[in-house]
């Protein structure tokens, strides 16, 4: 703070001093005087006013001695600052003579070996006996307050830089903006000409100019550059800061460019730290040498930690922000970011009035990859079809991962319905060449539903509607064989809007005791009796009357209704073959078979379930049989094989029902513990009319009686059929020509008139 040599006499004390001291009087006071660090003297006013008395510290504080000021009337004029020199002569005025009040005049002064000092003059003009102006005076070397006072502002006016920039990193995030704010509050601090900052490039060694010299650089040509041996260079690779006090003398750095373009003349350059990596370097200038001290540094690391901080924040925000709407597994967008970018498209569609298309699309079989090959070969295909999706597209589109195998794809500037299908064709054609996985090449394919939005003035459509569209589209494809692209059509819309309503009364159906069990005998083609009956579900829809599993089960499956209704299903079937059971207790049991959609056997919980309806029923599961469609096999086949396991331990029988319908080979079959395979109702049809699905008849059973498997035909009609059937050796038989699937009394009338077979066939002997 301020040095003791502020303190000021009073005026009256300093008056008496120097009539002492004019006087002569006084030894003592002399003495002192003279042992007192401030120069003391008496002289004639003007600028070559004589000097008539100096105390000896002047030679001390000026390098000049009392003699030399005695003998020089002008030496004290010749040595004031020329920036200082009008406001001290501006008091050299006779009018002052006799004023009482004493004004302090700042001004500095050269020494004797150059270097200047700062003085503080403070004195009162008085009139000697012959009546000329004598000034009475002191004079302090104020240096080092003036320094501390100095330093004490710069510090003042770098802690508000340091406080405006963290102020402003606080209210906007964006680190270009508090960059370039941060070079303009530094450079605009007293004696710092400019402020820039080097971010090093991605390489790890090119400092590139980031912010700052934005006039300077005008003509410097656009890539503005710090060399790796500059002063920033330097600093960056200590990870400190590096001074330059004169750039005419520095011989340790070269000097960036842009530097010399404005003349700087020192440097002072400081690190911009990042937790993972240091970012660059905040560089400080000045056109006067030695301008930077180490005293600067905390100010301009303190700024630099401001900027180092936001830089770090801003990059954890975007990497959130990233994370929140992309897709880790690809880097595509998620399905969160392809909505916003719909909704937008939509918008600004409204405005444009040009249709806005997407298409959904889903690789065909991919549960099968991910089962067959494992979850990692799984990943490594979805990372691969990414870039071929996008390969195939133009810049302006956009690709998203939906989810699982779903991706869903943006079509920017878009003419009509037949563009964006042959756009559909086209990303279909990613798929034309297989994915390598592992080192081995697999060919995948797509179904791809394509919807478009027409903006017919009024509302933008809705985005997430419009993904249901070409959701339901996808399905389409998925229905007509997979591989393909299905337009969205009105027809389709109107199917999902009924979908949605069977589904909401498919709800309150089971509780309003609406659903029922039909059950179609199996005969025997050995013996012609009734083996068996499977229990297959009927809705009592209160206004559509009696409703197929046709109409609801789908549904039921997708919405996951199946579940309950399957879980009712079981149980009630149990019961009632348990009743009809005690109606013949001497009887073989009837076996009752129970159909399971895909879903319901991709279910974890499944041989639990049936366990418990086991428990719960008392039914022996030798008597009962799970009849699973053959497509579960190829969808589900990792789940599955658990679940068909844990069922076989149950001691249930399971059938592999609507063969020759999927994709599973014979050769397949014995991964599986199936008891019985079930000969889809169209090779039925067939027999005895087309001579190659006989024969694939003819194979299947035979095929499967070398596996020990039972064979079942479904969807007997005739006796034609009966006939081939018997004669192909096949074990059991189910159709109209025998019985259509009836109702439970129906079933209990056949018992009581013991009608439990078929007398078209002879029992064997
Ligand atoms: P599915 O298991 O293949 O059942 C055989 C279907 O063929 C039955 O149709 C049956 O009525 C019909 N059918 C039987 N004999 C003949 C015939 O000679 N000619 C013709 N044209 N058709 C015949 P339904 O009852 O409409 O069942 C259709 C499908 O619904 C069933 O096929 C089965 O997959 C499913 N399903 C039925 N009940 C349930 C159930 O409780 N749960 C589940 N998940 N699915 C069920
Ligand atoms: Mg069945
Ligand atoms: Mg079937």
């Amino acid at each position: 703070m301020l040095e003791s040599d502020d303190s000021r006499w009073p005026d009256e004390e300093v008056r008496k001093f120097f009539e002492q001291v004019a006087s002569g009087g006084g030894q003592d006071y002399r003495r002192m005087v003279e042992r007192l660090p401030v120069i003391v003297y008496a002289s004639e006013i003007g600028e070559h006013g004589q000097w008539r008395y100096v105390s000896p510290q002047v030679e001390e504080i000026l390098g000049y001695s009392a003699e030399e000021f005695l003998s020089d009337s002008g030496l004290w004029a010749r040595l004031l600052h020329p920036d200082d020199r009008e406001r001290a002569l501006a008091v050299e005025d006779e009018k002052l003579v006799g004023s009482r009040r004493t004004t302090p005049v700042e001004y500095r002064m050269r020494r004797r070996d150059g270097e200047v000092v700062w003085m503080v003059d403070e004195a009162v003009l008085e009139a000697d006996e012959g009546g000329v102006p004598v000034w009475h005076g002191v004079l302090y070397d104020v240096t080092k307050r003036k320094r501390a006072e100095a330093e004490l502002q710069r510090s003042v006016a770098q802690q508000e830089v340091v406080a405006r920039l963290g102020e402003r990193a606080l209210s906007d995030g964006d680190p270009e903006r508090l960059m370039s704010a941060a070079t303009e509050l530094i450079g605009s601090l007293a004696g710092v000409h400019s402020a820039c900052i080097w971010e090093v490039g991605r390489d790890g060694r090119r400092l590139q100019l980031r912010a700052g010299l934005e006039e300077d650089v005008v003509g410097a040509g656009r890539r503005v550059s710090a060399a790796r041996d500059s002063h920033a260079g330097a600093a960056f690779d200590a990870g400190t800061y590096a001074i330059v006090s004169d750039w005419g003398s520095e011989e340790r750095f070269t000097m960036p460019p842009v530097l010399r373009v404005f003349g700087a003349a020192s440097s002072l350059a400081v690190t911009i730290d990042g937790k993972d990596r240091p970012f660059g370097v905040l560089d400080v200038h000045s056109t006067e040498p030695a301008r930077f001290s180490a005293k600067d540094i905390p100010f301009v690391q303190a700024a630099a930690n401001v900027l180092a901080d936001s830089i770090e924040r801003h990059a954890a925000d975007k990497a959130l922000r990233h994370r929140v709407l992309h897709d880790a597994l690809t880097g595509l967008p998620n399905r969160l970011s392809f909505v916003d970018a719909l909704a937008e498209g939509l918008r600004s569609a409204c405005v444009s009035g040009s249709p806005v298309g997407i298409l959904f699309l889903d690789l065909d079989h991919f549960k099968l990859i991910n089962d067959s090959l494992g979850h990692h070969a799984g990943d490594a295909l979805l990372r691969a079809v990414a870039p071929r999706l996008r390969a195939h597209l133009r810049p302006g589109d956009l690709v998203a991962r939906f989810g699982g195998d779903e991706f869903g794809i943006l079509i920017d500037r878009l003419a009509d319905e037949g563009e964006a299908l042959a756009i559909a064709d086209r990303v279909a054609a990613a798929f034309d060449h297989p994915f390598t996985i592992d080192g081995v090449e697999h060919f995948v394919t797509a179904s791809i539903g394509v919807a478009v939005a027409r903006q017919d003035g009024g509302n933008p459509a809705n985005a997430e509607l419009l993904i249901r569209d070409a959701d339901a589209a996808m399905y389409r494809a998925k229905e007509g064989g997979r591989a393909r692209c299905v337009l969205f059509d009105a027809e389709m819309r109107a199917g999902a809007i009924r979908r949605l309503e069977v589904e909401r009364e498919l709800r309150g159906a089971l509780d309003r005791d609406e659903l029922a069990l039909h059950y179609q005998p199996v005969v025997s083609l050995r013996s012609g009796e009734i083996s068996s009956l499977e229990a297959l579900v009927r809705w009592q829809h209160p206004v559509r009357g009696l409703l197929d599993p046709a109409d609801f089960v789908s549904i039921a499956e997708d919405s996951g209704l199946i579940e309950p209704i399957g879980r009712w299903v079981q149980e009630r079937a149990a019961r009632q073959m348990l009743e009809w059971h005690r109606l013949r207790p001497d009887a073989r049991p009837l076996d009752v078979a129970i159909n399971l959609s895909a879903r319901q056997v991709a279910h974890r919980d499944l041989p639990a379930t049936i366990e418990e309806v086991i428990a719960v029923t008392g039914i022996d599961p030798a008597h009962l049989v799970l009849e699973i469609t053959e497509s579960v096999l190829v969808e589900e086949s990792a789940t599955a094989i658990t679940s068909l396991e844990a069922l076989n331990e149950l001691g249930v029988r399971l059938v592999l029902d609507d063969f020759g319908t999927g994709y599973s080979s014979l050769a397949y079959l014995n991964r599986f513990p199936f008891d019985a395979l079930k000969i889809d109702r169209s090779f039925v049809d067939a027999l005895g009319m087309e001579q190659e699905r006989t024969a694939i008849v003819e194979a299947i059973i035979g095929m499967a009686r070398a596996l020990s498997l039972d064979v079942i035909a479904e969807g007997v009609e005739n006796e034609v059929q009966l006939a081939e059937l018997s004669r192909l050796g096949c074990d059991y038989a189910q159709g109209h020509l025998f019985h259509a699937a009836m109702p439970p009394a129906e079933v209990t009338r056949l018992i009581d008139e013991d009608a439990l077979r078929y007398s078209g066939i002879a029992p064997e002997r």
